[in-house]
């Protein structure tokens, strides 16, 4: 099915943010092993506040489907990971989250995705207000060629907060939630965000996120740019994100999934490149007990 061409959608064109970000998955990792969690905080069956529901969810580029009929429901302040192969739609789903697909001009989307119940692609609804309550980290950190300070001041200063005690206290409690503080405190006035060690960057790049206080973070393979002890860092940040955030996380690190989420989904792409939802369901039994076998080989490291 195509037709694209009477889909409603935004718009508004500003060149293409993701060209430089294009992934260059890395393959699967290998299989892990999950034993069923006692029911904990962020165990949907016990926090069962959903913040984004997903509803038939289409979205095109020209004429072309990428993601067709995807249903989810993602559960306020917990980990949610997307995993599955390269090109099945896993940012472009993301990029829908927050509106960013508005800036692809080719892009467009049928169905219906809520926020706290409500329509993010109503009329009235401000795309950047969405993106205020909707963050994104990108998988390359991208700091603003500017000081520590001003980089997480920036959001808030674009948002009407001018007063300077204000933005002081913004900064310095949004580095510290982002677990950047200790190491910066003393020159982050004057240090330049980019002269930051690349997993610096990342959490100064969630930093930014936080100072405009949202309520969902997107990461689109937050930690493929970083080693192994920075990659480290910012998971065990996602872990306490995540009591006060909504998280949702592409990785293609299958161990990374399993350490950070507890909820998982699992996208598949058709032979016509569209990619759908295989599954979803706690992470441990996506990755221990999936119901579709595609989910098995996939997690296992068997393809196809
Ligand atoms: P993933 O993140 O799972 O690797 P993407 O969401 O990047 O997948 O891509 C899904 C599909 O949409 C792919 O076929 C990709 O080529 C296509 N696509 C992604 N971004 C664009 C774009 N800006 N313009 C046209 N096609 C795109
Ligand atoms: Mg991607």
């Amino acid at each position: 099915m195509s037709g694209s061409t009477d889909i409603p959608g935004p718009e508004r064109s500003a060149g293409d943010p993701m060209a430089v970000l294009n992934p260059t998955p890395a393959v699967g990792g290998s299989p892990v092993s999950l034993a069923p969690p006692t029911a904990s905080r962020a165990d949907p069956a016990t926090a069962p506040e959903i913040k984004i529901k997903v509803r038939n969810l289409d979205v095109f580029y020209g004429t072309k489907r990428a993601v067709r009929d995807v249903n989810m429901d993602i559960a306020a302040r917990s980990v949610t990971a997307f995993i599955g192969p390269s090109g099945c739609g896993k940012s472009t789903i993301l990029r829908c989250f927050d509106r960013m697909n508005d800036l692809i001009p080719s892009a467009r989307i049928r169905g219906s995705i809520l926020l706290d119940g409500e329509d993010i692609y109503a009329p009235d609804v401000q795309p950047v207000e969405v993106r205020r309550r909707v963050g994104l980290v990108f998988q390359r950190p991208n700091p603003f060629p500017m000081s520590i300070y001003e980089n997480v001041a920036y959001g808030p200063r674009r948002h009407g907060v001018s007063d300077r005690t204000r933005l002081d206290q913004i900064v310095e409690e949004s580095l510290k939630q982002a677990a950047l503080w200790d190491e910066v405190k003393d020159d982050f006035r004057r240090k330049s965000g980019l002269s930051l060690s690349g997993g610096q960057q990342q959490r100064l790049c969630i930093a930014r996120t936080i100072a405009v206080d949202p309520d969902v973070i997107l990461m689109d393979e937050p930690c493929s740019a970083l080693d192994p002890i920075a990659t480290q860092r910012i998971e065990d940040l996602i872990e306490e994100l995540a009591t006060t955030f909504t998280i949702v996380i592409v990785t293609h690190n299958m161990q990374q999934a399993s350490r950070v989420s507890q909820t998982t989904a699992f996208f598949w792409v058709d032979p016509d490149r569209t990619g759908h939802l295989v599954e979803m369901g706690p992470t441990w039994q996506v990755f221990t007990a999936p119901k579709e076998r595609v989910t098995e080989d996939y997690v296992s490291g068997r393809f196809g």
